[in-house]
């Protein structure tokens, strides 16, 4: 399996070489500032807990707090790396950082779920803060986790302070739209690359993943109007060429049941698949939102996609960037799924101000800090000669550089 701290290293490393970085300049980028490795207890037993915060040159640390069972302490590290690199492409001040729990939390009930993310709190809360670090959810946890773990971070401090953690319900002091912010922010990159490659409305597009991020994208684009002609979760996908009802998909899986059982459901003139057979459909953009390592050396030859739009994070080893990046268009992950971060930079800032903004305007701003961060990276990749995603690394590399 594919290392993704390896794989932000290899760009990392090339990037800095180029644009010649000092060595205390190349050791921020390469070392986490703070690593925090605990046990997190869950009735009696324990369960490995990871916080890094990586670096906060330009702001506080920023990043999701992951419940899975595969997570380890360099995939941690990768993805505070990747949000110090993320919230400087679309240029927010903050810093990244990263945490995780290695656990399955299907496996848990709501009980005991509350009790891990109390426990996880409670490990941590003398480091994080409003003005420290701030974290949000990632795959396997929620804005309920978040609830939860903010009531208990003010019970430990004895002090209000929402702006602790970001993706909060509405109710509880979480912004409007961040829900939809990652989803509805990679449909505003692909209606920016629409403007740049030979892609419009009708087109078809394959989603793998249809967790918080898949779906929500999902139904953001067939609202313009794309066809979404397949999707998937970790139960298997489901195919229609007519496309997809994403309204009607979604809300049957909100009730429980897996991708294929609901498109069955749904449509009796689709077909299960796999998802290995999804990523090789022959669309006009494959968008993975599931989990690293989807694209790989050994698929990346099949891909028959025009445009790649990362909306997980580490989605393509780098052997794969290497051959899709010679006949695809990808859009990287530091940019692609900067939707989320910059929705919750919104947030800790409403928090801050006491402000409550209406969706619209989350929108509104969402849409102008994509946009701007989109023409900044492809501007920079066709002058550089270089793919999006250096071309995104460079820009956030010199930011970072700028502000040590
Ligand atoms: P989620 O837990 O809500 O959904 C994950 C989805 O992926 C589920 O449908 C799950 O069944 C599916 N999945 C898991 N393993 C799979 C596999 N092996 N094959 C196919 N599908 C699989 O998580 P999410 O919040 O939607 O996050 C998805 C990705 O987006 C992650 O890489 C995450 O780091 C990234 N991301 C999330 C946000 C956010 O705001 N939630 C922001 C930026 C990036």
């Amino acid at each position: 399996m594919n290392n993704p701290w390896k794989s932000y290293l290899k760009v990392t490393e090339k990037v800095m070489e180029k644009l010649n970085l000092s060595e205390t300049q190349k050791k921020d980028l390469t070392e986490p500032d703070r690593v925090l490795e605990f046990k997190v207890p869950l009735g009696d037993k324990e369960y490995n807990g990871f916080r890094v915060q990586f670096n906060n040159a330009r702001g506080p640390y920023k990043g999701g707090i992951r419940f899975h069972p595969e997570v380890n302490f360099d995939e941690v590290k990768a993805l505070s790396a990747w949000m110090t690199i993320k919230t400087a492409v679309v240029d927010i001040p903050l810093g990244g950082g990263k945490g995780g729990v290695e656990i399955d939390p299907r496996s848990l009930s709501e009980e005991e779920r509350e009790e891990l993310s109390r426990n996880f709190v409670k490990e941590v809360y003398e480091y994080i803060g409003p003005e420290k670090d701030v974290p949000a959810p990632d795959v396997g946890t929620n804005s309920q986790i978040m609830d939860w773990m903010l009531d208990e971070y003010e019970k430990l401090t004895e002090k209000e302070a929402p702006a602790t953690f970001t993706a909060k319900s509405v109710e509880n002091g979480g912004s409007k739209g961040r829900t939809e912010a990652t989803g509805q922010g990679g449909a505003y990159i692909l209606e920016s690359l629409a403007s740049k490659i030979n892609l419009k409305e009708g087109d078809s597009i394959a989603v793998q993943g249809f967790g918080n991020v898949g779906s929500e994208f999902a139904l953001a684009v067939s609202k313009l109007g794309y066809k979404v002609v397949a999707i998937s979760d970790v139960d298997g996908a489901f195919y229609r060429e007519a496309g997809l009802d994403i309204e009607k998909i979604k809300e049957c899986v909100g009730e429980g049941s897996s991708v294929p059982e609901c498109g069955k459901k749904i449509h009796d003139d689709g077909q299960e698949i796999n998802n290995e057979e999804l990523l090789t459909l022959n669309v006009k953009v494959l968008v993975p939102a599931a989990i690293e390592n989807a694209l790989t050396k050994k698929n990346a030859d099949k891909i028959k996609a025009s445009a790649i739009i990362e909306l997980a994070n580490g989605p393509t080893t780098p052997e794969a960037d290497q051959i899709l990046q010679k006949k695809v268009t990808v859009v990287p992950d530091i940019l692609a799924n900067a939707g989320g971060v910059t929705a919750s930079y919104f947030e800790w800032l409403q928090n801050r101000k006491k402000e409550k903004w209406p969706k619209d305007k989350v929108f509104t701003r969402l849409k102008e800090v994509l946009n701007k961060a989109f023409e900044e990276v492809w501007t920079r990749a066709k002058k550089e000669e270089v793919s999006l995603r250096e071309a995104a690394y460079e820009i956030a590399v010199e930011r970072i550089a700028a502000a040590q």
